[in-house]
């Protein structure tokens, strides 16, 4: 039960609808055991891509490899591949055990070894002894723990898992979230798992993949996302982000000089790939890495004032009419009116293209 799934490699994998393009072209590499979130806004191609590679759907172009063999043609029973769905889709009329053990059923095993094998897998998703009751009787974080057993069961080479926690309230999610990550951590399976939620995308995976338009924008640990996102885009869509205007003077060997528009000056930083002489671009500061200090670089005017608890955020206005995002202790936090001087460390400027 401990072996890691299967290696998942799409090429040129694409799928259009008449004039749309629901996944462009695009190439994608999961490793054995490793677990990938596609994260994006709705309509960018998540439930596309999952389609396809669960052979719901059947590409435009490109081919979809699981272990090393292609399995384009394959059809989607024949995958061995686990399902798990925002609405359950369990058997409302089948008891836990029968849901749970259906897949191994169809299978063609013996009674026996598919009762040990539920047993198994209620006791792996914390719901031993519950194999008896009806699906119907259990609440909804229950139910989603049946269908990850469910999907569990036939030892699949890949899971893929379709906004699992969509119809969970917020303090459930969290606790399935956490399970998510302890099940995996156990069982290593490969697993493909989509979310329009940033947050729970950096809880659970090992990487993530930003969707926008039917495209992979970029793909990388919640790290690498966050502290050098390949665009504005992904600067927005990852946490919190201010984003300054200006436009490259000059970039190469991943630094470029920007002169932004509103502060009046050029600077230099390392910058995201893909950038030319003349190109607009947005300077990156993470609201952590301001601060207000007498000598600060920008003069800005507080025009809101957020109370977070021990941090308070605060919304700068510029001169420029550009605005920042920071957070500051309670405490010495100035007031909406007050004129104020901000200042960032060097290290985390972060300049990316405005795309
Ligand atoms: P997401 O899962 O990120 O919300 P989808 O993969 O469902 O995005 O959709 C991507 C694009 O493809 C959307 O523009 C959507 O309208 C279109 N699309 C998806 N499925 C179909 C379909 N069966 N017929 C026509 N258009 C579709």
């Amino acid at each position: 039960m401990t072996q890691a799934g299967l290696s998942v490699e799409l090429r040129g994998l694409s799928r259009r609808y008449g004039a749309v393009a629901a996944l462009a072209p695009s190439d994608l590499t999961i490793n054995p055991g490793e677990f990938v979130t596609l994260l994006g806004p709705s309509g960018s191609g998540k439930s596309t891509l999952l389609h396809l590679l669960a052979g719901y759907v059947d590409p435009s172009s490109g081919r979809v490899l699981i272990g090393g063999k292609d399995v384009t043609t394959v059809p989607a029973r024949r995958r061995n591949i686990g399902m798990v769905f925002q609405n359950y889709a369990l058997f409302p009329h089948m008891s836990v055990g029968q849901n749970v053990g259906y897949g191994l059923r169809v299978r063609g095993w013996a009674k026996a070894r598919i009762v040990a094998r539920v047993e198994e897998m209620l006791d792996v998703v914390r719901l031993s002894g519950l194999a008896g009751r009806r699906v119907d009787t259990l609440s909804g974080g229950q139910q989603q723990r049946v269908a990850l057993a469910r999907a569990l069961a036939i030892e699949p080479d890949l899971i893929l898992m379709d906004e699992p926690l969509g119809a969970l309230d917020r303090q459930l999610r969290r606790d399935v979230q956490l399970e998510l990550r302890r099940l995996h951590e156990a069982q290593r399976r490969t697993t493909l798992y989509v979310t329009h939620d940033q947050e729970e995308a950096l809880i659970l995976s090992d990487r993530v993949a930003v969707m926008r338009s039917g495209r992979i924008e970029q793909i990388g640990t919640a790290r690498q996302l966050y502290d050098r996102p390949a665009s504005a885009f992904v600067a927005g869509f990852i946490g919190e982000s201010n984003l300054l205007a200006g436009r490259i003077t000059s970039a190469r060997d991943g630094h470029a000089e920007i002169e932004l528009a509103g502060v009046g000056g050029a600077l230099r930083a390392p910058a995201a790939n893909g950038l030319s002489d003349g190109d607009e671009a947005r300077l990156m500061l993470r609201p952590e890495h301001l601060r207000l200090n007498g000598t600060g670089r920008l003069e800005a005017r507080v025009t809101e004032r957020v109370y977070l608890g021990e941090l308070t955020a605060l919304r700068l206005a510029l001169n420029s009419g550009e605005q920042l995002w920071l957070r500051q202790m309670a405490g010495q936090a100035p007031h909406p009116g007050d004129t104020v001087r901000v200042d960032w460390s060097v290290d985390a400027q972060w300049i990316v293209p405005c795309t």
